[in-house]
């Protein structure tokens, strides 16, 4: 039977083994338009508000439950891939379905964790934080940390919040989950266009390390392109570049509860 949520498992750098979920149509669904997106461009990029409503079949409970038997080592359950998870209204009944065959089945080691991919700009809404929190690891994307390098990075529909409203919504989900993971992650890009001045700015570096500090997440993943990006003039920023970024955010956050790493 052709699989028609999951793909993997594939080994993550970040995750460990890690089963793909996909809770989208087969086409991409997003409130961003980033610039080195993977997937391709957003044709029709939708508001924040925008909703689909596409419950789980029934297939869903047998897929996962099909390969997680062979997978006695899985890591990670992990939601996104076509866009912005949270845009399907029924996110928490996928979740709940996941939830329940990871715990009728047994693992030798630690079982894996419900991890959930997202885009932040959902968050400002009360609704979507009360289903995103249930899950054990959070993935929440901070690519910018001033307007001008959110609208260039990310290109949100014009619905979208500011980063001073993302910024509020993620303190608030860090509040609401306090027993489970929040991951900020930032991808760092840089230009051949000279007219497009990418994130991995200083500014931009600098006022990430802030609104971290009130974030207060459990951890921070700098990373780059690592696939073919939508655009042709972003590239990928090297290790040393990494190394770079990870030391400066560690100095001016300095608080030894956020682990600070990159990828
Ligand atoms: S939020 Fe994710 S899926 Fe959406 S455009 Fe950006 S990288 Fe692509």
């Amino acid at each position: 039977m052709p699989r028609e949520y999951t793909y993997g498992p594939f080994n993550s750098r970040r995750l460990g083994v890690s089963l793909g979920v996909d809770i989208l149509p087969k086409y991409k669904l997003c409130s961003y338009n980033c610039v080195y997106c993977e997937i391709g461009p957003t044709y029709q990029v939708v508001s924040p508000e925008h909703r689909i409503k596409a419950p789980p079949s029934s297939n869903f409970r047998k897929e996962l439950k099909d390969i997680l038997k062979y997978v006695p080592h899985l890591d990670s359950i992990t939601f996104g891939y076509h866009g912005e998870p949270s845009l399907n209204e029924s996110l928490l009944d996928f979740y709940k379905v996941a939830y329940d065959v990871r715990n009728e089945l047994k693992w030798t080691g630690t079982p894996p964790l419900l991890t959930l991919f997202t885009n932040s700009s959902t968050l400002y809404i009360d609704e979507i934080r009360d289903r995103v929190k249930h899950f054990d690891l959070v993935l929440a994307k901070l690519d910018a940390a001033t307007d001008e390098d959110l609208n260039k990075t990310n290109r949100p529909h014009n619905d979208c919040p500011d980063i001073n409203r993302i910024v509020k919504s993620l303190v608030k989900l860090r509040n609401d989950m306090p027993d489970k993971k929040l991951a900020i992650q930032s991808l760092i890009s840089n230009s051949y266009n000279k007219n497009y001045y990418s994130n991995n700015n200083p500014k931009n570096i600098r006022h990430l390390a802030e609104l971290i500090t009130k974030i207060k997440p459990d951890m921070v993943q700098v990373y780059s392109i690592a696939r073919i990006p939508s655009e042709y003039f972003v590239y990928a920023i090297d290790e040393n570049r990494k190394r770079e970024i990870v030391k400066i955010l560690r100095e001016l956050i300095n608080n030894d509860n956020i682990e600070i790493n990159y990828y």
